[in-house]
């Protein structure tokens, strides 16, 4: 049996790696097809780069496997039918990837051996995500566009490439000073806020949205009709050099590829702004850092760094394979775009009562971490883009952005899963309460139930706690989905005792959607936050009721905030807390007292004097106040704040200040004009005596003009307080 033993290890194993290597160049194969040919992938560039990685190991692994029409040794796809077709002068290669810096430093030993260890200065450039053209020029007259196709033949797409603002049709510069003829190779692309430019008016029009503005490129390039190209602003920089002859004696010899470039650029032929020129492969580094870093603040969309060896006769000396270069290589990042199966839509409803559409999907590796929601917004949105529940989804996630799902795969609709569309549910998914728009015409649909709804009163406390409000530390996501479970309404929260809440616990959610999270198994992630395994408090029951208790008598403003009024933020808070000093006299404030005061205005105004009007809004200002919850601010001098000097310089005057001032904060300015016993107004009336005006003053500035009104600058205003009026007074 032992003398079998090689025989049977190996054969199988040679067929395994045959059999998988057939498998893959029938997926690579369809791949292709779907992405050159017809822009619209069937998986990932993450996926389809993996599948590529794994053809080319076999291939290393079992030479026998290699072959010139093998997939890894293709460039791109066939060139389209109802495209002519174009012949390239000198075939436009592709590009050999690297996925790390060791890879990448494995390159550089190779290109340095190579040139007998000389370490050649490289030129830097983006990977831009778009598609390659090749522009060719007869005697400096732009004559042919032509796509990369599969590299020697490509399609003829003058028509749409004459419509690309930025695409010099002539090269500038005398007659007789270009070349005889010129290939120029480049990357047409989209840029972002184009792309998102598009999409919106798509959206406006009821269209389905585009999924990324590479594919978008590739389509509108690819278009039969030019008209349709010529509405797309598109763009191009140059990034190579193909065919090149000049008529005798003309000849300009080019030492390095960076001078091709400024001599493109003299010509009028568009150049990134981002190309460099290093010294050695610690130079590229850096910028394959420094760009990673601010990835999204680029033009374009890109997915990685070229780096070339700059001089000409050493891109020569290592010469190319039948696909890419050896003097080049791109150094791709981490994907960001990645398919993934939706296999549900589900409803969360959040603090407001919003009811929120999310995505729940196979969970999937992209930009760095595990995804598996996404927030849909609303049902207009999930319609818009255009998704089924059941369908494989294009989903991104750019650095620290929150994740998005862009749309189906739309190639991948006949994979044979069962789909079904969504639909938005008419009750809430929390409380059973029909759900309804906030106002006629909202396409968000709100749960009414505001005050008993778990999802709700869950989202308030996590709210209350949060830094903006209450700051309490103890008070977060967890434990306000435990406390919803034992508190009907936040009123009971500062009356909480340890019996209360040591029994308690509750399912960890997602805090936008809502969504119940899930632990590595699919199993729902419960919680028991306040108390141990041997069932004693734990350190965080303790501290939840220690810093209740210090958050009774914490800032006003801070206060407000919590009580979770509509559109009342911390900008509002402070100032109504500064104005009014004590909850009490903001409540006996007409709808016009509040929002006169600055930073208020009459949304806010009207949303508060609503929100007293509910008795169990009263009750929770009640139930908070009995427990030790002290709703005013120590010493305050009340409401209006009319001066607190009798005999003051601005005693019976009343001021406004507007636009920033050099020497005051805004607060600064109304506890100035109070001390000096004047009144400090939020808005400009026939009342205001004076208006004083700072930098960047805005509408009250312009009313306070038009009604005739005395205005002054920050010199006025300090001679004012100063008890100088006479200064003031000229001072404007
Ligand atoms: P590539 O895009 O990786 O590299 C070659 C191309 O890069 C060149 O043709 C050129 O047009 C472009 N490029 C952009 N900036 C450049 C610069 N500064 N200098 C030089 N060239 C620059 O190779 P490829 O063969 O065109 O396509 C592979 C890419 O397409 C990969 O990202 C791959 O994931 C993706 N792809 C995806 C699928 C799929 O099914 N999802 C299928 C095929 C290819």
């Amino acid at each position: 049996m032992g003398d079998d033993l090689p025989v049977i290890t190996k054969l199988p194993d040679l067929d395994a790696a045959h059999a998988r290597w057939a498998e893959l160049r029938d997926l690579v194969e369809a791949d292709q097809r779907a992405y050159y040919e017809e822009d619209a992938p069937l998986v990932s560039d993450a996926e389809y780069d993996a599948r590529l990685r794994e053809m080319t190991a076999l291939e290393e692994a079992h030479p026998e496997l290699a072959s010139q029409d093998s997939p890894t040794q293709r460039v791109g796809g066939a060139a389209a039918d109802g495209f002519a077709k174009v012949t390239h002068l000198e075939p436009m290669l592709s590009l050999d990837n690297v996925f790390s810096l060791a890879e990448l430093e494995e390159w550089d030993a190779r290109v340095r051996k190579s040139l007998d260890d000389e370490r050649p200065p490289y030129l830097s450039e983006l990977k831009i995500d778009g598609l390659a053209i090749c522009l060719t020029y007869r005697e400096g007259r732009l004559v042919r566009g032509a796509t990369r196709g599969d590299g020697r033949v490509g399609e003829d797409v003058t028509a749409n490439v004459l419509t690309i603002e930025g695409i010099p049709h002539r090269l500038a510069g005398p007659v007789g000073s270009h070349p005889h003829l010129l290939e120029v190779r480049g990357e047409v692309f989209l840029a972002v806020k184009d792309f998102e430019a598009l999409n919106r008016e798509l959206v406006a029009r009821g269209e389905k949205p585009y999924a990324n503005p590479r594919n978008t490129a590739a389509g509108s390039l690819r278009q039969k009709d030019s008209t349709i190209t010529a509405g797309r602003r598109l763009q191009m920089y140059a990034h190579g050099v193909g065919a090149l002859q000049w008529e005798a004696g003309q000849h300009v010899e080019l030492e390095r590829q960076s001078d091709a470039y400024a001599l493109f650029q003299r010509w009028g032929v568009p150049i990134s702004p981002h190309n460099r020129v290093v010294p050695d492969l610690g130079g590229a580094i850096a910028m394959i850092k420094d760009i990673g870093e601010h990835r999204h603040d680029m033009e374009h969309e890109l997915d990685g760094i070229v780096i070339k060896v700059d001089n000409l006769a050493e891109q020569r000396r290592l010469g190319v394979t039948s696909r890419a270069p050896r003097w080049a290589i791109a150094v791709k990042y981490p994907p960001e775009e990645v398919h993934t199966r939706l296999l549900d839509i589900a409803v969360g409803v959040g603090r407001t009562g919003r009811a929120t559409p999310y995505a729940v999907m196979e969970p999937v590796l992209v930009a760095g971490s595990v995804v598996r929601q996404a927030t849909l917004h609303n049902q207009e949105v999930v319609r818009a883009k255009g998704v089924c529940i059941g369908d494989e989804v294009v989903l991104r996630k750019a650095g620290d952005v929150i994740p998005e799902i862009l749309g189906p795969v739309t190639a991948a609709y006949d994979d044979g899963y069962p789909r079904r569309d969504f639909v938005m549910p008419a009750d809430c998914p929390e409380c059973g309460t029909p759900l309804r728009p906030m106002k006629e015409g909202d396409i968000d649909l709100r749960c009414p139930n505001a005050r008993s709804c778990p999802a709700q009163v869950r989202g308030r406390l996590e709210h209350i706690g949060s830094r903006n409000g209450l700051d309490v530390e103890g008070l977060g996501e967890v434990s306000a989905a435990a406390l919803a479970t034992i508190l009907p309404t936040e009123a009971g929260l500062f009356a909480l005792s340890m019996e209360q809440l040591l029994p308690v616990r509750a399912v960890v959610r997602d805090a936008e959607t809502g969504a119940p999270q899930y632990d590595e198994e699919g199993g729902q992630v419960w919680r028991a936050p306040f108390r141990k395994l041997d069932g004693e408090p734990s350190a965080q029951a303790g501290k939840l009721l220690g810093e209740l208790e210090r958050a009774k008598t914490k800032d006003l403003w801070r206060l407000l905030v919590s009580l979770n009024i509509r559109h009342v933020g911390p900008v509002a808070a402070r100032a109504l807390a500064d104005w009014f000093g004590s909850l009490a006299a903001m409540r006996a404030a007409s709808v016009e007292d509040l929002a006169a005061v600055e930073g208020v205005g009459a949304t806010i105004a009207e949303s508060i004097t609503a929100w007293f009007s509910e008795d169990w809004h009263v009750e929770i200002v009640e139930r908070w106040t009995a427990a030790g919850v002290r709703f005013a601010t120590p010493g305050h001098p009340g409401p209006g704040a009319v001066g607190v000097a009798d005999d003051g310089p601005l005693t019976g005057l009343t001021l406004v200040v507007t636009g920033s001032l050099e020497g005051f904060t805004r607060d600064g300015a109304r506890e100035a004009i109070i001390a000096a016993g004047g009144k400090a107004a939020g808005s400009v009336s026939k009342k205001t005596d004076y208006v004083v005006v700072g930098e960047n003053a805005g509408s009250k500035a312009a009313k306070a003009e038009a009604l005739g009104l005395q205005i002054i600058d920050e010199a006025g205003f300090r001679a004012l307080l100063a008890g100088r009026p006479g200064e003031a007074d000229g001072a404007h």
